[in-house]
């Protein structure tokens, strides 16, 4: 049943309601009056729709601590859709951005359907281009993929992203259906699909959950089968609070499972494929900035926008508390540029400004960057604390410094 519009006030009231904790107390009046600007958003995730045919165990949307889904239509109407993208052409227009990325994001995008993502896309298109060039991909747990699917995203230049964990047996443990069936021999025919040479230019890339269960050359490797440009490794989401499964106050197993597969990626005869945290490391490692957020101090430039318009802070933020990623801002009223002046948002654009005396003082810090900002949630001092992985980006950073540092001696010395 659609909720009335005090309804959803008295929701977003509820959601983002003050708890007393950093980033709350940051004054972004100050940091205006000395000389901080925002950084406009370039990186617009659209969840075009909020529910999803699977039921992983360590899924951020549905198994953790924000349940706003429920809230939510279970799609992005196409009013809402027409709306949010006049949004971001006015954002990109105001701010001089000739280019824009946009995810299609859910739960699973491809429940929509073929029509509902064809009018999403040329929607996007016509309030943008030609000025604003939008880069669209979709990000999808690969179950549903089919030749009518990419045949519209060829169709579209519609990039693809799909989530697949590895082995089959490190897949299915985690990312199943609600019946607690295995979903790896769909996502690997679609893979397979998408991998053929008929839509192989469409792969954009692997999102894969580290897990320590997992061997991570295993994992690399059957991740290679499908010849990714790129993999993202990600940390399962967790906090102070909440710390992620098998994790120790005084271990590092995460960081251990990195190095591992840092070696079996970085040593290899030719570079196989891009793993975005090791290349962004050694970018930041050489004193480059970094281009995500997960480590490194550059500002982020991502917003979410949900199935009912409104505008929402990185999808993560979800696993710290009920609301985190919330925001009382909503596409039918308010510009994206509103949200960049709100003290949740600038705290994730102002670098070494957000982070705690003890990443301060760390002498890996403008690597590291604190790590991933929802991983430093701790309930009571909010977000300014290291990431829960603290240990574990130490051990991979100092890692791959070294190995760098060694492979530039040897090259300075011609070896
Ligand atoms: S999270 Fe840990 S390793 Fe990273 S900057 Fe902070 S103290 Fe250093």
């Amino acid at each position: 049943m659609a909720r009335s519009a005090d309804d959803r006030g008295t929701r977003v009231r509820e959601r983002t309601r003050t708890r007393g904790e950093w980033p709350e107390t940051l004054d972004v009046e100050d940091l205006l009056a000395r000389g901080w600007r925002p950084t406009p958003f370039r990186e617009f995730v659209l969840k075009v729709h909020s529910r999803c045919n699977l039921a992983c165990d360590y899924c951020y949307m549905y198994e953790m601590a924000d349940q706003g889904w429920r809230d939510q239509p279970r799609r992005m109407a196409r009013p809402v859709v027409e709306r949010v993208a006049e949004r971001i052409a006015e954002h990109a227009r105001a701010h001089g951005r000739g280019r824009v990325d946009v995810i299609l994001h859910g739960g699973e995008p491809l429940l929509v359907g073929l029509d509902h993502l064809r009018h999403t896309v040329q929607v996007l298109r016509k309030a943008n281009e030609p000025d604003v060039h939008i880069d669209l991909r979709l990000q999808t747990n690969g179950v549903l993929l089919d030749t009518h699917f990419l045949d519209l995203f060829d169709d579209l230049g519609v990039r693809v992203g799909v989530s697949v964990d590895g082995t089959r047996e490190d897949h299915d443990r985690h990312r199943r259906r609600f019946d607690g069936r295995g979903t790896h021999a769909e996502v690997r025919a679609g893979l397979e699909l998408l991998g053929s040479p008929r839509y192989r230019h469409l792969m954009s890339g692997l999102l894969t959950t580290v897990d320590l269960e997992s061997d991570p050359v295993a994992t690399y490797e059957a991740l290679l089968e499908f010849a990714p440009p790129t993999v993202d490794l990600l940390l399962p989401h967790g906090n102070w609070d909440t710390p992620p499964r098998g994790w120790t106050p005084d271990g590092a197993a995460y960081g251990a499972w990195l190095v591992a597969a840092f070696d079996r990626w970085y040593h290899a005869p030719r570079r196989e494929t891009n793993i975005r945290l090791f290349n962004e490391i050694i970018r930041l490692v050489l004193g480059r900035p970094s281009r995500t957020e997960s480590v490194g101090l550059s500002p982020a430039a991502l917003v979410v926008v949900e199935t009912d318009g409104s505008i929402e802070q990185v999808d993560s933020l979800r696993s710290a508390y009920d609301g985190a990623a919330a925001t009382p801002l909503h596409t039918l009223t308010h510009a994206f540029d509103q949200a960049l002046y709100l003290p949740s948002v600038a705290a994730r654009q102002i670098g070494a400004r957000a982070l705690g005396p003890t990443c301060a003082a760390c002498p890996l810090a403008r690597v590291c960057g604190g790590g991933l900002y929802p991983h430093r949630y701790r309930s009571g001092s909010g977000f300014r604390n290291p990431s829960v992985y603290c240990r574990d980006l130490y051990r991979l950073i100092e890692h791959v410094r070294q190995t760098v540092a060694a492979d530039v001696a040897r090259l300075r010395e011609g070896r």
